[in-house]
This record gives C-alpha cells, structure tokens and sequence, in this order.
C-alpha cells in the first residue's frame, strides 16, 4: 500500500479523514467528527452535550487535478439550549445551508468576478442556481450596505432592464464615478427610499444632484433633501432632443417629394451623431446634401449645436441670455413638438442654471451607461435585480 496521502490538502481541524475513493474523474473523501472536540452550534457557537442524531451529507470542495472532488461528511445534529432547537453542528468548512465547502464558495465568488454563472457552472459542474446564489451571498456580505459616506455631488440615472419598461434607478457618486446604489423602478419613492437610509449630517452634507428632466426624482429630491441644487446635464437633454429632431424627420418625410424622401430615408442615426464623428465620407456627404434640401431639419440641428452652448456658459447671466435666445430660434421653427420642448426647457431652467454653480461633465454619465450595459449583457441580473443591483456595485467598486 502507498504511504501517499492527500490528507494534508484537507486541513479541516474539526473532522478527520478516514477513507478515500479515488477514480480518474471523481475523488470522494470521507469525513466525521473529531472525537477530541464536543459539537459547538453553528449559530451561537456554544457547545453542546447532547446529541440528537448522527446525519450525512456530500459537500463539493475544490477540484483535485481533473477530478471533482466530494467530501462524504457525517457529522452530528445537537439540541442547543441557548437558541432552543435542534441544529447542525457547525464543522467550520462548511456552511450548514450549503452544498459545497467554504473555500469552494469563496473560489466561485472569485471566478465570478471575471466569468459569467453559466461559464462557471458548467465548469465545476455545479447548477446555475447554486453558483448564483453563492456569489449573491458573498456580494450581499461586501456591498449590501449602502455607503452613504461623505457625499457630495450625486447623479441619478434611470437604465432598462428588460424589453419593454422595467427600469432601475441607478445613484451614483458623482466625484468617484461609482454606482452606490440601485432600485427597482423609476419612481419618487425609489428614490426616496435612498434617501431615507441616510442620516441628518449624510444629507446635510449633499450639495447637487445631477439628472435628466424627470419629474418622479425631481419630487423625491424636493421632498426628501430640499436643500440640494437639481443640475439637468447635457447628455440627457441631448439625447430627448434626439426624439424631436427624429419626430420633425419623420414629418418631413410624410411631407416630401418621391425623390426627396430618398435622401432623409436612412438619415436617423446621421441625425443622432455629432458631425464630427461621422468617419465615412459617403455618411457626411449624405447628411450634407439633407442638410442642404430640408430647411426644417437643417435648423433642428442647428438647434442641436447651440443647445450645447448653454452647458458651457459659466454664469448664471450668460446661461440665462442663450437660454432665451435658443428658445427664440427654437420657436421660429414652427414645429410643435419643437415647441413643446422649449416649454420643457422654460420649466426645467432652473436645474440648467444650477449648472454654472455645480459644472459636472457629462461623459462620466455615459461611461457609467456603457459599463452597466456590459454587465447586463453578460446576462446578470434577468431574474434577480438585486443581484445585478450588487453585480453593478462591485464592478464599480474596483475602479
Ligand atoms: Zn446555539
């Protein structure tokens, strides 16, 4: 017989080894109870006298070579007088709810920072479920509370998570560009509940809050720290001016000739871009030759440019006068749904304003956008927003 042992790999102090099975693909190891320790309960660590009966459980531990490895553990359920009930008996490698050992658990949270659930499952061939689960738990432990510490500036950001419209409220610290918290839905209460898990001098010590013309946060920001300056960024505003300069593109198609409609066909991302990312000659002469046929859209985009100017005015004063004079051109376009965005934009000046006393760049925001969406992709989160919630923390966490 071999005096070879792979006893060492398993330094479980409260247990012994007593037996093996090993075959090419599948290690099991047998483990029970060192008679030298009483059962102390999982929960409050006592000690315990009486056993009630003796049980048996596989529980997955690392891989060994090629194989998986299972340790066949018996191990002890006790009475415990303290918590007043029959419990398991806490071996220390494991944890009673889980199949598979502690340091598995932390080797699958690991691999989950880098690997999708589906790649590390079907690499351990573990479940789904179960791989989830365990990271879940590993995340909730690192990130489940919200840290409230020493914020000033905020942005507040809405994302869809699902076809249709799910939507998850994303906070973020605007000076580290870190997510710190995520809620289910996009309504005032959302956001409230946010707020609520701050203390007096947590929120005193909040100066703006950076968003787009929504009126649910607006509410929950009035209502829960009435004190912080609403700053509306760039991003947001360029990009609901999108929708207009894609509504007055589609009207002007209704209205065109054949030949006409040939040229704004095809034009909405042209439209949406800034020309100076347009790289393909044939695109930039394309958008040239609309330009130069549709007097309408050629002056929405005109608007586009100089709705721009306005984030870059760093006095309230200035802001105020391209404000106004933007609104003038805006209304000499006859177009209502044109119109009706300067109404927002007369109802929400305030916010635009606040921008000169709190100047917050607007990439950071669409960087954060991008980063979520990659995680989304990776598939996270479909079933369990916490879990994605707690997913998009930690990736922004290790920035
Ligand atoms: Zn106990």
């Amino acid at each position: 017989m071999s005096s070879i042992s792979i006893t060492q790999y398993f330094p479980f102090c409260r247990v012994n080894i007593f037996d093996q099975l090993v075959t090419e693909r599948k290690s099991i190891i047998y483990a029970r109870p060192d008679g030298r320790f009483k059962p102390i309960c999982y929960i409050c660590k006592r000690r315990c006298d009486t056993v009630h009966k003796w049980v048996k459980r596989p529980v997955r531990d690392l891989d060994f070579g090629p194989a998986h490895v299972t340790i066949e553990c018996i191990y002890r359920q006790i009475f415990c007088v303290k918590c007043d009930s029959f419990l398991v008996e806490d071996l220390e490698f494991f944890e009673p709810s889980r199949r598979v050992t502690k340091r598995l658990a932390r080797y699958i949270h690991e691999l989950c920072k880098v690997l999708t659930i589906q790649d590390v499952a079907r690499n351990l061939d573990l479940d789904w479920k179960t791989v989830k689960d365990i990271d879940r738990a590993f995340l909730e432990e690192e990130f489940g509370q919200t840290d409230y510490t020493d914020l000033t500036v905020l942005a507040v950001d809405e994302i869809s998570v699902r076809r249709g419209h799910s939507y998850m409220t994303v906070v973020l610290d605007y000076l580290t560009g870190r997510v710190i918290w995520m809620g289910i839905a996009r309504r005032a209460d959302t956001l409230m509940t946010f707020f609520d898990g701050m203390t007096k001098e947590q929120k005193e010590h909040l100066k703006a809050i950076v968003m787009d013309m929504w009126n649910p946060f607006i509410k929950a920001v009035q209502d829960r720290v009435p004190h912080v300056k609403i700053v509306f960024d760039l991003f947001h505003v360029v990009k609901e001016f999108n929708k207009v300069i894609d509504r007055v593109r589609i009207d002007e198609y209704n209205k065109a000739s054949e030949s006409d409609r040939k040229i704004i066909k095809g034009s909405k991302y042209l439209l949406y871009k800034n020309p100076e990312n347009i790289s393909k000659p044939e695109d930039k002469e394309h958008l040239d030759r609309l330009l130069e046929l549709n007097e309408t859209i050629s002056k929405v985009m005109i608007l586009k440019d100089k709705l721009k100017l306005i984030w870059e005015c760093e006095s309230r004063e200035d802001a105020k006068n391209q404000i106004d004079k933007w609104c003038a051109l805006a209304e000499s376009v006859h177009h209502p749904s044109v119109s009706k965005f300067v109404n927002r934009i007369r109802r929400y000046e305030y916010g635009i304003l606040n921008h000169c006393d709190h100047p917050i760049h607007t990439s950071i925001l669409e960087g954060v956008n991008n980063k979520i969406k990659v995680i989304k992709r990776k598939s996270y989160g479909f079933r369990d927003e916490r879990y994605f919630s707690l997913k998009v923390i930690q990736a922004f966490s290790i920035i």
